[in-house]
């Protein structure tokens, strides 16, 4: 993945939540982004944010949120986890 957005730019779609310290991305609800996720094609926030922060997400890995909250995008709230074994679980 390449940086073409900054993590300034992605802050614009950021709203803090200080209470629990999420980050709530607001970015996919907003109009005037579009254009912006349309560039990112499949790219989801908060494995861009990870990215950024850690570097790169290992294959068979996916980013998952300690707190719960799918769209907190706060790098310290975030989480690897292995996707092995979850898209099969259907029986
Ligand atoms: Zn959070």
């Amino acid at each position: 993945m390449d940086n073409r957005i900054s993590i300034e730019k992605l802050m614009e779609y950021v709203v803090p939540v200080t209470e629990s310290g999420c980050w709530i991305w607001i970015g996919s609800m907003q109009e005037d982004s579009r254009r912006m996720n349309a560039e990112w094609e499949n790219v989801h926030p908060d494995e861009y944010f990870w990215e950024v922060h850690f570097g790169h997400i290992p294959t068979g890995q996916c980013v998952c949120h300690k707190c719960n909250v799918q769209c907190c995008v706060n790098p310290s709230h975030l989480c690897l986890k292995a996707t092995e074994g979850v898209s099969g679980e259907t029986a």
